[in-house]
């Protein structure tokens, strides 16, 4: 029977004939049928992926495998573009809507070979931190399906736990990639703001949103990033910085390293006590191993939420004007509406109750008069964590703490309490407000049963580093089993 352990043993198997993408997609295929009831995809593509697998089998018949992602089986967040398929962003105002062109992400994987299986459900227009806001109905988590898998990119997190595609990308704007990777025990990668190119990428808050990764290990998230991330010609914002060969250079130069940690983080009165003594086993085992591990104080955490709330509901209320029933998305069918009428009826037709919400918040705080007081001040804010993480970054080489302060809740649990479900986001939004690459590696089990993972954040366009770290902390957790 077809199994999947990594990248590298899959194009092994491949080569030696063990298998065959064919076989592959076969596999993938029936485990997503098995698993219909945990509601991660919104569709799958069925038929091109074996097309595409066919295809695949016959090239390498001729030339051998010449490209790094050769029939890797990859599913896409429902906010990523992909050329004459439909696209949603989990909401009803996008239904029906086919994208013209794909995203260069997406672009740049079909280019290394590999196969998209289909499209993943999250939370509507990527807000969220449970996938209970979609319009397709929320997604579980494989590991207990009366809990969430986090939010938002949470089906692309849970087709990864469960073993429905080799590697998915999601959409990280507060946290959106690392949580549900942390709530579902699997590597979850966020690359420095501009690493990846956003041109395809649903907007949400346009400044914070960057392309992530899921994947079971850490060679294949840095073999998917080498291969979706740099310059493009279609984003302005995106780095040219050359993109190194993350993948052949995972092994962390001979040194010790000096990373932070933040006391606020660990002594922070939300933190489960259970992930904060895990926290504190691996200082202690980083320190022993010869690594200089030091407290630094961060005493803005309590204002990072606030501030990643004020600026992306702004961003956001200016980027989803555009569904309007005219420009794009579903119109209303009621009739003989004046133009704004029927804009005001598509909009409350179209979009959820969470997305309302924070376009109504976005509005306000960009609104005459509340402009200073929220805006100017959330982007002074901003402006003070940049300056913090330069100083921080100068003395170290990397930043450690929980990604999230507590493991997998309740579906249901927090859907009447906004702030509750907002401060789920407390670690996560950080990096983002400062355009860092961060990461969530699932180091650990609660007692609970449910696994969650290590947050670990390095400075912009330093995700070398970061895989480094992650692949010798991930090595020596494989030593313990
Ligand atoms: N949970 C956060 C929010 O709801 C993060 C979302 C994301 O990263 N897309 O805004």
């Amino acid at each position: 029977m077809f199994r999947f352990h990594s990248i590298s043993d899959y194009h092994k198997a491949l080569q030696n004939g063990q298998t065959t993408c064919v076989e592959a997609v076969r596999f993938y295929i029936d485990a997503i049928t098995e698993h219909a009831y945990l509601n991660a995809y919104i569709e799958v593509f069925e038929e091109e992926a074996l097309t595409k697998a066919n295809e695949l089998d016959e090239l390498r018949a001729k030339e051998g495998i010449n490209t790094s992602l050769h029939g890797v089986i990859v599913g896409l967040k429902d906010v990523i573009c992909y050329k004459d398929h439909a696209v949603s962003a989990a909401s009803k105002i996008l239904q029906p809507f086919t994208s013209i062109y794909s995203a260069t992400a997406t672009q740049k994987l079909i280019d290394a070979g590999a196969i998209i299986i289909g499209r993943q459900n999250c939370d509507e227009f990527a807000m969220g931190s449970s996938n209970e806001n979609s319009a397709y109905g929320p997604v579980k988590n494989a590991r207990d399906t009366s809990r969430v898998p986090g939010g938002s990119s949470g089906g692309s997190a849970v087709a990864v736990q469960a073993g429905l595609c080799m590697v998915s990308l999601g959409s990280d704007t507060g946290g959106s990639v690392r949580q549900p990777a942390d709530f579902c025990g699997i590597v979850g990668l966020k690359p420095s703001y501009g690493r990846i190119s956003r041109y395809g990428l649903i907007a949400y808050a346009s400044s914070f949103d960057q392309i992530g990764i899921f994947a079971n290990n850490i060679p294949d998230a840095a073999v998917v990033l080498e291969t979706i991330a740099g310059d493009d010609e279609y984003d302005s914002t995106v780095s040219t910085h050359p993109v190194p060969a993350y993948s052949s250079s995972l092994t962390p130069p001979p040194k010790a390293y000096k990373i932070a940690y933040f006391e606020e983080a660990l002594n922070h009165p939300a933190l489960d006590p259970t992930i904060k003594k895990e926290i504190k086993n691996t200082i202690e085992s980083l320190q022993s191993a010869g690594h200089d591990v030091q407290p630094v104080s961060f005493r803005l955490l309590n204002y990072v939420v606030p501030t990643y709330y004020v600026l992306t509901t702004a961003e956001a209320s200016s980027n989803l004007s555009r569904f309007d029933g005219v420009r794009f998305g579903s119109r209303t069918k009621k009739e003989g509406l004046d133009l704004t009428d029927m804009y005001k009826a598509t909009r409350s037709e179209g979009f959820g109750e969470e997305v309302k919400r924070r376009i109504l918040l976005g509005t306000f705080v960009l609104s005459e008069g509340f402009f200073d007081a929220y805006f100017t001040k959330a982007q002074q804010v901003r402006q003070l964590l940049k300056q913090q993480t330069d100083t921080i970054f100068t003395n170290f080489d990397c930043i450690i703490s929980p990604t999230v302060s507590a493991p997998a809740f309740k579906l249901g649990e927090k859907t009447s309490d906004p702030i509750e479900m907002f401060l789920a986001d407390i670690f996560t939004v950080y990096p983002n407000l400062v355009g860092i690459p961060a990461i969530s590696i699932p180091l650990y089990t609660h007692e609970n049963g449910m696994p969650f993972g290590l947050q670990l954040m390095t400075a912009a366009f330093n995700e070398l580093t970061l895989l480094q770290l992650s692949q010798t902390l991930m090595a020596k957790q494989d030593e313990r089993i």
